[in-house]
């Protein structure tokens, strides 16, 4: 297949370095390449693929939702959207939600509800309004999300970026509550950083967080883009402790690995500031793929995806202990969002990826320092111990 390499190279923009490896389908927990050779996929679209690759209930959905009609835009009701937005409220008791495609579009649309919010609802001056995130913090790549992010190795030659965005430590439940000014209209957080390592905050941060923003009048968003839909072993990994938000965001995952679909989804005190014309998206809340996260949902709830997600996270984390590898610092992680952090005195995250995908295993290296799982939910016990047997080649051998 070095043919297609090579068209990629002579057409893609260089914003990307895949790996050399076309991969041409994919069945479950696994992928293909154009010999047929086999990849656990741990990758799963970076968190998307949750239900495992070519689920039927889902291509039976997504065929007989294309048969009937694919897209209607918001200026008419549509059937598959109602029921989406209808589960989706009940599951992560929200009062309304605001259907985008991507995750970055979803958290643009958090943050124009919250500063519309706070200029008619909390009466800050116009233009005024502050949005705190944390340091190594992910939200997307838009100029603005970018902005948010705090990330300033992305940051890097696309500034100016959007103001009013204050940065504080993560996992400092302290600096929020310094952080906020009368013009504070929302704090965004990841229950678990994905992007910045697998990084788990303390028990109790979240409901520290969740205090300091009601008591300070400050819209508290859960960015569950990558946490949310099973991955972490719940619905939200927010419902490890009992948070009520003000709005809560998805992605990723929502579109069964399939289509690409978002959400807001917020109480009523705080989406009740728009007004129509306020906010759209031509593709957003279409019905093909808003029949996908519907279904998507439903799979989630009826399989018992969740349970066996946290069954199957606490053994992969456990086997991976384990291996008591030299060549790693730490294992955590929880459900099945799973970090290696690698020993970058003895070995780097690229021999270590490159070493995996030989063996057959494709994974995520994240910020040069964590090797990071994200497999489907549906994963069984048998594949996570060909994982557990390729990781354990690869981690304690020697590499020069
Ligand atoms: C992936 C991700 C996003 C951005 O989603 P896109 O669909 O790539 O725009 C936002 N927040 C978190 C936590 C993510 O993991």
């Amino acid at each position: 297949m070095q043919h297609l390499i090579e068209i990629h190279q002579a057409y893609s923009a260089n914003h990307v370095a895949p790996y050399p490896l076309v991969i041409s389908h994919g069945k479950g927990s696994y992928v293909y390449d154009f010999d047929g050779n086999a990849y656990l996929d741990l990758v799963a679209g970076i968190g998307v693929v949750n239900m495992g690759h070519s689920h039927p209930h889902l291509l039976a959905a997504l065929n007989h939702q294309a048969q009937k009609i694919a897209i209607l835009p918001r200026l008419f009701h549509n059937e598959p959207l109602a029921k989406l937005l209808q589960l989706s409220c009940n599951l992560t008791q929200m009062d309304q939600a605001i259907p985008m495609n991507s995750g970055a579009e979803a958290v643009e649309t958090a943050i124009k509800v919250a500063r519309k919010w706070a200029y008619v609802e909390k009466k800050v001056p116009d233009n005024q309004a502050e949005i705190i995130a944390c340091s190594n913090s992910f939200h997307g790549r838009t100029i603005t999300t970018l902005g948010l992010s705090a990330n300033p190795l992305y940051q890097q030659y696309f500034g100016p970026l959007t103001p009013n965005f204050l940065t504080i430590p993560y996992n400092d439940a302290e600096a929020l509550n310094s952080a906020i000014t009368p013009h504070t209209a929302a704090f965004f957080v990841e229950p678990i950083q994905g992007e910045g390592g697998v990084i788990l905050p303390s028990p109790g941060y979240l409901s520290a967080c969740e205090t300091i923003c009601k008591k300070k009048n400050v819209l508290f968003i859960i960015d569950e883009i990558q946490t949310g839909i099973g991955r972490t072993g719940a619905l939200l990994a927010s419902q490890y402790e009992a948070i009520q938000a003000d709005g809560v965001l998805l992605g990723k995952a929502l579109g069964g690995g399939l289509l690409p679909i978002s959400l807001f989804l917020a109480k009523k005190e705080c989406l009740q500031v728009l007004r129509p014309g306020d906010h759209g998206s031509t593709f957003g809340g279409n019905p093909l793929a808003a029949a996908v996260a519907y279904e998507t949902l439903m799979l989630l709830e009826n399989q018992q995806l969740c349970t066996h997600a946290k069954k199957m996270g606490c053994y992969f984390l456990q086997q991976l202990n384990a291996l008591k590898s030299p060549l790693v610092k730490e294992v955590r992680g929880k459900g099945l969002m799973i970090g290696i952090e690698i020993n970058n005195e003895k070995i780097d995250t690229q021999t270590v990826f490159t070493a995996l995908v030989k063996k057959g295993l494709l994974s995520i290296n994240t910020r040069q320092k964590v090797i990071r799982l994200l497999p489907p939910l549906t994963i069984n016990k048998e594949e996570v111990d060909h994982a557990i047997d390729i990781l354990a080649t690869v981690l304690t051998t020697r590499h020069s």
